[in-house]
């Protein structure tokens, strides 16, 4: 279970611009939105129609620069105790409506893990695992099946594993999964996994990902069960 931080040097520099352009970019849409939305009120016909593309497009732009500043937000670090397999079965429940419309199935049994504990920050965890969860749903159609391990690697460490039933990825989507603004989705910012890969790294763990073609995607994660500060060597990790 190894990934290479070869796409760190990019991240950063995303980073760093990210935060500028957000906030030069983000009041003068605000402004924009406002003028859009009030023309709105009183247009007919095609300009009407033409507005609320505007007005979706506008929104989309914001999504994405959301998306850029959870990336470039400098972290810092709310470490708590909590039991991971808790914290899974929470954000689980997230998804369950959305499972249920679109007939996916969720497989984890949290009963069998009691003792999942870990020193970690567990809202960085949350967003990590609910953009695994929706890239998983978007790559499924109904009657697709989640599956879900948690499982004790070795001494100091957890292993969650993701494993879809999904399209799967080509040999091309694979290598280029963790690139910033990489995506084969004709709304998706391609910042999903980007954030992932980062979040993991700042916590000291991993993440992994092995994918067949029309089968599907299993993305692994592992979860230091002490968060290491500023981890930035994975040797720092395997070496415990
Ligand atoms: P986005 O979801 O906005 O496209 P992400 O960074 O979350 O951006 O994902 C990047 C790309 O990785 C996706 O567009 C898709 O091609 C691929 N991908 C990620 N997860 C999966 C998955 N579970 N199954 C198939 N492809 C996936
Ligand atoms: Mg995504």
């Amino acid at each position: 279970l190894r990934r290479k931080l070869d796409h760190s040097g990019s991240l950063s520099t995303v980073g760093q611009m990210a935060a500028s352009i957000a906030h030069e970019i983000r009041n003068p849409m605000t402004t924009l939105k406002g003028f859009v939305q009030l023309m709105e009120v009183t247009a007919t016909g095609d300009t009407a129609k033409y507005l609320s593309v505007v007005d979706d497009e506008l929104q989309r732009m914001e999504a994405i620069l959301n998306e850029m500043l959870m990336l470039s937000r400098p972290s810092e670090e709310k470490i708590s105790e909590f039991s991971l397999g808790v914290l899974i079965t929470k954000v689980l429940e997230i998804m369950k409506p959305k499972a249920m419309f679109e007939s996916i199935q969720i497989d984890w049994h949290d009963a069998s893990f009691c003792d999942s504990m870990i020193y970690s920050n567990a809202d960085k965890i949350k967003q990590v695992l609910l953009n695994i969860f929706k890239n998983a749903f978007e790559a499924m159609e109904p009657g697709g099946v989640l599956t879900l391990k948690l499982e004790k690697a070795g001494e100091k460490s957890f292993t969650l594993s993701v494993k879809d039933t999904g399209k799967g990825m080509s040999p091309l989507q694979i290598k280029n999964v963790f690139m910033p603004f990489f995506t084969s989705k004709p709304e998706g910012t391609g910042l999903g996994l980007p954030f992932v890969l980062k979040t993991m790294e700042d916590l000291g763990g991993e993440v992994a990902v092995s994918s067949e073609w029309g089968i599907g995607t299993t993305f692994t994660l592992a979860f230091p069960q002490h968060y290491l500060e500023n981890s930035t060597t994975i040797e720092r990790y395997s070496a415990n």
